[in-house]
């Protein structure tokens, strides 16, 4: 049996109330909830190690060093890159795209193409319509279909020898759907373009394999895995990261430095200009020890239960509909009929249950389906069945009051 009464026991503020009622945490998408191993990890960094970086010869910088090269090694060993210099430390999803999207803009030229998925979030749409801007490359879509999936016939017809990049999301933010990224990768492949992936929304529930995969980048945030806000990663193949230029100038990420000309830092440097996140980054290693003591394993299987016996229930409600039926995480997004979401959300929230509303966003997702935006329940590890009754029992509560 999965050991969920004591793994609650380890996040603080699951015991907290929300309007009088006990704190039912269901925004897991958005961000996850801190244990305690990571709050003790951030209090001991700054209370007995906390130095900059990379500089000093005293004795802290180099702990605070050896603490923050660590976790990059943990980060790697997670994440299965070959080499630790793939890994390259971030402010988060949003940066780590952002990094690759500029950097492509040296790379590409008029008339190259890019591809994204339908199923994107805002930050994975809105840098590439940048990028084609600034270089005449023009945007594909891959278009979704009604269960919530990509249609894969039609990214075959818009792959060509022009495609240059591809972006996809491993698992949907609204929706929660899993793509079938191995498939996507190899394809893209095929006619020598590169892919990114953006597992911001599957690192909480899967663990990526990006040897295995293939993959060119790959992509994520330490706060939906149970770190702090803040920090990120970027993973990138060697030979990629080689390659582009670096994003931002500044210390850290030089080699010598004169008037005439500067050389760049090696990998991972290069993409690490000025202090980093360094509490972040180490905090960031610690989560993902403390996930890994669980296992991804146990966790999708029991998150699956979480999502079925949610899925069960809520379907039993008159009128109301859920968005994304094939494989997914342990996310719920529905409406019920004639009730806008944010009405419900602002009700749930009085009895204590924190639920999204609105588009996620990822507002083409919304404009397919037609809908404002919808009620996104997203479960994480620590939630339970008997909280799942009191999002069912609120939720029909809501649909009383407004129906
Ligand atoms: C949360 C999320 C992002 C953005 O992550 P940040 O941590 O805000 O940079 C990007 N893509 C997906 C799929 C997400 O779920």
């Amino acid at each position: 049996m999965f050991p969920v009464d004591k793994i609650r026991a380890d996040f603080p503020i699951l015991k907290r109330e929300v309007n009088g009622k006990p704190l039912v945490y269901f925004d897991n998408a958005a961000t996850s909830q801190t244990p305690q191993v990571v709050i003790d990890a951030i209090v001991d960094y700054y209370s007995n190690s906390n130095a900059n970086i990379h500089r000093g010869v005293h004795t802290l910088s180099q702990e605070a060093t050896d603490l923050y090269e660590k976790a990059r090694l943990k980060i790697q060993k997670h994440f299965n890159a070959k080499e630790s210099y793939e890994i390259i430390l971030t402010s988060g999803t949003t940066a780590s795209i952002n990094m690759i999207a500029s950097g492509f803009s040296d790379l590409l030229i008029t008339g190259d193409e890019i591809i994204v998925s339908a199923l994107e979030h805002h930050s994975n749409i809105v840098p590439w319509q940048m990028l084609c801007e600034k270089t005449g490359a023009v945007l594909k879509v891959i278009p979704m279909l009604q269960n919530g999936t990509l249609d894969i016939a039609a990214y075959d017809e818009i792959l060509s020898d022009k495609t240059k990049l591809v972006f996809c999301n491993h698992v949907s933010n609204a929706l929660g759907t899993i793509n079938p990224i191995k498939e996507i990768i190899e394809k893209a492949h095929k006619v020598g373009a590169a892919v990114l992936i953006d597992g911001a929304q599957a690192t909480p529930h899967i663990k990526p394999d990006v040897q295995e995969l293939d993959v060119d980048f790959y992509v994520a945030s330490a706060h939906k895995i149970c770190g702090p806000t803040g920090v990120g990663v970027l993973y990138g193949k060697s030979a990629w990261l080689e390659k582009l230029p670096p994003y931002q100038g500044g210390g850290e990420m030089i080699e010598t430095v004169t008037f005439e000309k500067t050389t760049y830092a090696g990998l991972p440097h290069k993409f690490e200009a000025g202090t980093p996140n360094i509490c972040g980054g180490i905090a960031f290693g610690v989560a993902l020890d403390y996930m890994n003591t669980i296992g991804f394993d146990a966790i999708a299987a029991y998150e699956h239960e979480l999502l079925q016996y949610g899925t069960g229930k809520l379907q039993e409600i008159d009128g109301l509909t859920i968005y994304g039926t094939s494989d997914k995480t342990a996310v719920i997004s529905f409406n019920i009929e004639g009730i806008h979401p944010y009405d419900i959300g602002a009700i749930l929230d009085k009895l204590g249950v924190a639920v999204r509303t609105g588009h996620h966003c990822a507002q083409p997702i919304m404009n397919f389906y037609n809908i404002p935006g919808t009620v996104r329940a997203s479960f994480a590890f620590y939630n339970t069945k008997k909280e799942i009754d009191v999002l069912v029992a609120s939720v029909k509560k809501a649909a009383m009051m407004l129906g």
